[in-house]
């Protein structure tokens, strides 16, 4: 293996923390998790508690303070175990950013601190049923009333959405604007007028909530603007570079993961007088896939080092991303192939990981999306043309 050179022995030790708590506080639950349909909100004061969440906002906002490499680690650490269930990433590394870089002060003193204790856990709605990748056509509005805002209208697939505290929520405050008229709302779920829907059942990420959320005449007051109001488009765009460097940090590491536990399956799993790893075809395989995956964990350690210096391009991450995913759903495929039928039965953690895969080629931008914008840059005339981008926020 080419040696890893981005972390520090103190980044080690965290890693170490994280990989602790990963194997007992969250392994050895995640099954029931599954069945159940969302993690307990114990998980996340336990880890709040242990310094997880939140590890790279400052600390005089009760964060850790840390750099992106403490939020990679976690990341690398869940998907190396699978633990698609507890969002610490979509909470810690994509939706606390909205409030460090656009909130108030008063804003982001009331919620971060208590966002890293895990006391509160936060959502991001943009999404809805007819508007996904086509952000732009949402319908949600909020109109502004007196010191208020009424919001109306509906979002779907909202992950953390039966639990969450704090929506950061997309609205139309000028439906005639288009992308212009967007701005984004803090919305406390808590709140008159705002009800959840469905949990919706899954294929996989099965522990992970993911619901509908319905807005009837919900009143906030304006404080609760983030950001500028109609620049909402804008600000979810600058998140973009990162959400897709964590779509393709998340992705490697499943696929280093799902390898290992092939590599230790085929070396015992006998057959024919011999395992299943002294067959030809297998170590074919087991090679293909070890050096397509060291090419992208090389690419993907790059474009880290990059970010943390604010250096990634937002299209070298859109190329990131679709390739580490889309190598992430043959993995899976070819992994589980070699499995058999064990392959195939939930219990065994490829077969989960299988359907946990599915998703990456899909949120975060479609990987026809990162096509289109990764196509368009490379061709002079088409360069100046309008992203065909949604900002991720999905798992
Ligand atoms: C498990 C899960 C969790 C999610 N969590 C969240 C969340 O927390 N918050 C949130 O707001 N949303 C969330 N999402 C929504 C997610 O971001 C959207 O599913 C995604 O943006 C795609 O939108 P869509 O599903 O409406 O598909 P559509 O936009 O209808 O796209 C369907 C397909 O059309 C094709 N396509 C799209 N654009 C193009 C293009 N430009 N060129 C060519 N082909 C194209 C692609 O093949 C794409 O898969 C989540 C989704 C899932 C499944």
């Amino acid at each position: 293996m080419i040696p890893r050179t981005l972390f520090s022995p103190e980044h080690d030790l965290f890693r170490e923390t994280v990989r602790r708590f990963v194997e007992n506080e969250i392994t050895p639950h995640h099954a029931k998790w599954e069945k159940a349909g969302e993690v307990p909100r114990e998980l996340w004061r336990k880890a709040g508690e242990t310094g997880l969440l939140c590890p790279n906002v400052p600390e005089e906002y009760g964060g850790m303070g840390g750099d992106f490499l403490h939020s990679a680690i976690m990341m690398e650490e869940m998907a190396r175990a699978g633990a698609t269930g507890p969002t610490f990433y979509l909470h810690s590394d994509i939706v606390a950013p909205y409030f460090v870089d656009f909130g108030t002060e008063e804003q982001k003193r009331k919620w971060l601190p208590k966002m890293a204790t895990g006391e509160v856990v936060v959502a991001v709605g943009m999404t809805e049923p007819s508007s996904g990748s086509d952000l732009q056509g949402m319908r949600t509005t909020a109109v502004r009333d007196g010191d208020e805002y009424v919001i109306n209208g509906q979002k779907v697939f909202i992950t953390n959405g039966t639990t969450a505290d704090v929506l950061v929520l997309a609205c139309k405050t000028d439906p005639k604007a288009g992308g212009k008229g967007v701005s984004l709302i803090l919305v406390e779920t808590d709140r008159k007028g705002f009800e959840r829907g469905r949990r919706l059942e899954k294929i996989g990420c099965k522990a992970q909530d993911t619901a509908e959320l319905f807005f009837a005449n919900l009143r906030v007051p304006v404080t609760n603007l983030l950001g500028q109001e109609g620049r909402g488009f804008i600000h979810l765009m600058t998140q973009l570079t990162q959400e897709r460097l964590i779509q393709a940090i998340r992705a490697v590491a499943a696929s280093e993961a799902m390898l290992q536990w092939t590599i230790e399956y085929v070396s015992q799993r006998q057959m024919f007088g011999q395992t299943l790893a002294d067959f030809q075809n297998t170590q074919f395989k087991l090679a293909e896939m070890h050096s397509e995956i060291l090419g992208q964990r090389v690419l993907v350690d790059r474009c880290i080092e990059l970010h943390l210096h604010g250096k990634l391009d937002p299209v070298d991450a859109a190329s990131a991303k679709m390739i580490t995913t889309e190598t992430q759903g043959k993995v899976a495929d070819q992994c589980l192939q070699l499995f058999g039928g064990w392959g195939f039965m939930w219990e065994y953690p490829i077969a989960r990981a299988y359907a946990d895969a599915r998703m990456t080629r899909i949120g975060g931008g479609a990987t026809e999306v990162m096509k289109q914008i990764i196509g368009r840059s490379l061709l002079p005339s088409l360069r100046k043309k309008r992203e065909p981008e949604r900002p991720a926020a999905e798992v």
